[in-house]
C-alpha cells in the first residue's frame, strides 16, 4: 500500500516564497562604515526576483556558477536565493583564502560571474585574469572606497538591479545543485562540497528545530559566522524560513562593533566561531541585551569561555558540531531536561561536548582502518563518521585518491571522538592535530581546555613537536590576558590535577597571538610549522 500524501520537491524557492508571502514587514538590517541600512523581507524579495533577471541579462548559463566575494549583508542574502531559485549554483568564495586558493576554486567551480563587495575589491581584482571562466564582476557598494578600474567586465549591482525585470522562481528538481562551498583545505587542494536544493531544505528544517537553533518569528538573528563559511551555518536560509528578523554585520567585524550591534538591534540569536566570542566578551559583559542563545562551533568551545559568558553576559554558549561537508550543522549541545536542575559544573561539562546528533543525522565511532565500532562508554575513541540527507556523498571533481565516504556509506569526518552511552559526542581532536606520544594519543583539545581554565590565560593552542624518544610531545602555546604575567611552572601546576601526568606539556611558550585560519579557527598547521625545529629540553 502506498501513502496518499502530496509530494512536492524540496526546493529553496519554497523558502523564498514563504518569506515573501508572510514576512514582508520583518526587518533586515546591514551594518556598514556609515551606519546601518534598514530594509525588510518584502524589499529583499522584490530585489531578489530582479536579481534573477540580472543573471539572465548577464547571460549566466542555466546551471552557471555564481560566485560571491563579500561580507554578510542583505545583498549576499539576495544572491543566496536568486542564484539557486533560477537554477544556477551559488558559490561563496572565502575572502580570506590565499590568492592561489581563490584562483584554484574559482577555476575548479568554473564561476561565470563574481559579485564583489567594494571594500574587498582590492583583494579580488588582481586575481581576475587568473580566473579563466569569470566574464563579469559585479561590484556591491558596502561603504568601501576602493578605486574601481575602467574595465568592461565591471558593472554596478544597483544599476543592474534598477534596470532588471523580476522573474518567477520555479525549480522542479530537488536534487539540482543549489550552492557550493570549498573547505579551506588544511591539506591538499580545497575540496568542493555541492549542496542540493533538497539537502538545503532538510538542513534548514533541522537548523530551525529547538534542538538546534530554534529560530522563530520571535527572533532577531545575527549570523557572525561568514556567509562564505558553510552557508553561515544555515542561518541564511533558516531565518527567512522562520520569519526571524536578520541583522548582518557587513564589513564591521570588529569585536566592539559586533557587541554594539547585538545590543542596539535587540539581537536574540547569534552564532560564530569561539575566537569571535573570545573577542566580543569584554564588550558585551555587563551590557543589557536581548540574547537568548549564542551558537558556537567550528572548533572546540572552551568550557572557560562558555562559563565566562554565563557569568558576565548572563547566558552560556550553545555548542554545535559540524563541517562544510555536513551543511554544516550535525549535532548540538542543547541541555536535556534531566540536566536542568544539575549543578553548574555538571552543566558546564555537558556544554563542553559537541552534543547529540540532530534528528536526520546518524553518528558512529569506528576504528578508521578496520571500521570496527568502538564502545559508547565515553572513554573509547574512534573516527567520527556520520550519515544523513545533508551529509555529502562525495566531493566535486576530487583529486585522485580523495574519498569522502566508507565502503558502507558513512562520511569520514577526520575527527576523533568518544560517545557517551546516549550517543552524545565528545570531540577529542582532529586526526591531524592529535599528539602521538610513545604510541599513545594525547588530545590537544582537552589540554587546551584545561589551560584556558587558568584565570590568566586568554588563548591556548597545543601542538605536537618532534621528540627523539616519544615521537612527539605536547608544546603549549599560551596567550596571556592583557597585563598578566605567568611562568611555565604556574601553567603546569594548574594542569597537574586536571590531566594525566604523561599528558603534561613538555614546554610552555608564551606568544602574542595564536595564528588563525581563514575562518578564524586556531591554525595548528601554522603553529606546527613555526615550532617544527623546537628543541625540547
Ligand atoms: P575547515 O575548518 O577545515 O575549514 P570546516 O569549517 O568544515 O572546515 O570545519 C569542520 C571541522 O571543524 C570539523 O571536522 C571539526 O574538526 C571542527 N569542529 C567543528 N565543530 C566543532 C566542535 N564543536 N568541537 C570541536 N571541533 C569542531
Amino acid at each position: 500500500m502506498r501513502g496518499l500524501m502530496q509530494d512536492s520537491p524540496l526546493t529553496i524557492d519554497t523558502i523564498f516564497r514563504h518569506a515573501e508571502q508572510h514576512y514582508g514587514d520583518v526587518p533586515i538590517v546591514t551594518n556598514g562604515p556609515k551606519g546601518v541600512t534598514r530594509s525588510t523581507y518584502g524589499e529583499w524579495a522584490d530585489r531578489t526576483r530582479r536579481l534573477g533577471g540580472v543573471l539572465d541579462t548577464l547571460g549566466i548559463s542555466a546551471d552557471g556558477r555564481v560566485g560571491t566575494f563579500g561580507w554578510n549583508s542583505q545583498r549576499h542574502l539576495e544572491l543566496y536565493f536568486a542564484a539557486p531559485c533560477t537554477g544556477r549554483v551559488l558559490h561563496t568564495l572565502n575572502i580570506r583564502l590565499f590568492p592561489e586558493q581563490l584562483t584554484y576554486i574559482a577555476n575548479h567551480a568554473e564561476d561565470e560571474v563574481v559579485f564583489v563587495d567594494r571594500s574587498v575589491f582590492p583583494l579580488f581584482w588582481p586575481l581576475v585574469d587568473t580566473m579563466t571562466t569569470v566574464r563579469h564582476v559585479v561590484v556591491m557598494e558596502d561603504g568601501g572606497d576602493a578605486e574601481l578600474p575602467d574595465d568592461p567586465r565591471i558593472s554596478d549591482y544597483e544599476t543592474l538591479l534598477a534596470a532588471a525585470s523580476p522573474v518567477e522562481f520555479d525549480v522542479r528538481d530537488e536534487n539540482l545543485a543549489a550552492s557550493m562551498c570549498y573547505t579551506s583545505g588544511t591539506t591538499g587542494n580545497p575540496k568542493g562540497v555541492v549542496y542540493s536544493h533538497r539537502s538545503t531544505v532538510l538542513h534548514t528544517m533541522a537548523a530551525l528545530s529547538p534542538n538546534a537553533f530554534g529560530l522563530s518569528v520571535r527572533d532577531v538573528a545575527m549570523p557572525v559566522v561568514p556567509m562564505f563559511h558553510a552557508n553561515a551555518w544555515g542561518i541564511a536560509q533558516a531565518a527567512p524560513a522562520a520569519g526571524a528578523a536578520l541583522v548582518f554585520p557587513g564589513p564591521m567585524m570588529q569585536p566592539e562593533a559586533l557587541a554594539n550591534l547585538i545590543v542596539d538591534e535587540g539581537v536574540t540569536f547569534t552564532a560564530g566561531v569561539p575566537t569571535i566570542w573570545q573577542g566580543v566578551l569584554p564588550h558585551l559583559a555587563g551590557k543589557k541585551h536581548q540574547l537568548r542563545e549564542i551558537g558556537c562551533g567550528g572548533s572546540a568551545v572552551p568550557k572557560a569561555l562558555s562559563e565566562a559568558y554565563r557569568e558576565q553576559v548572563g547566558l552560556p554558549i550553545l555548542q554545535a558540531w559540524g563541517m562544510t561537508e555536513t551543511s554544516p550543522v550535525a549535532s548540538s549541545g542543547v541541555l536535556p531536561q534531566r540536566l536542568q536542575d544539575a549543578d553548574d559544573e555538571t552543566k558546564a561539562n555537558a556544554r563542553a561536548r559537541a552534543g547529540v546528533p540532530l534528528f536526520g543525522v546518524e553518528a558512529r565511532i569506528v576504528d578508521a582502518d578496520t571500521l570496527e565500532p568502538q564502545a559508547w562508554d565515553d572513554t573509547a575513541t574512534g573516527e567520527l563518521q556520520v550519515r544523513g540527507n545533508w551529509c555529502a556523498k562525495e566531493y566535486y571533481n576530487p583529486d585522485a585518491g580523495v574519498e569522502l565516504t566508507t565502503a558502507d556509506g558513512w562520511m569520514k569526518t577526520g575527527d576523533v571522538a568518544a560517545m557517551s552511552p546516549d550517543g552524545s559526542i565528545r570531540i577529542a581532536d582532529r586526526t591531524k592535530d592529535l599528539i602521538k606520544s610513545g604510541g599513545e594519543w594525547i588530545s590537544s583539545v582537552d589540554l587546551e581546555n584545561a589551560i584556558m581554565s587558568h584565570p590568566k590565560v586568554a588563548e591556548a593552542a597545543v601542538v605536537g613537536v618532534p621528540h627523539p624518544k616519544w615521537d612527539e610531545r605536547p608544546l603549549a602555546c599560551v596567550v596571556l590576558k592583557q597585563g598578566e604575567t605567568a611562568t611555565e611552572e604556574e601553567i603546569l601546576e594548574h594542569l597537574k590535577p586536571l590531566v594525566a601526568k604523561w599528558w603534561l606539556p613538555d614546554a610552555v611558550e608564551f606568544i602574542d597571538e595564536v595564528p588563525k585560519t581563514s575562518v578564524g579557527k586556531f591554525s595548528k598547521k601554522d603553529l606546527r610549522a613555526k615550532f617544527a625545529e623546537y628543541e625540547l629540553k
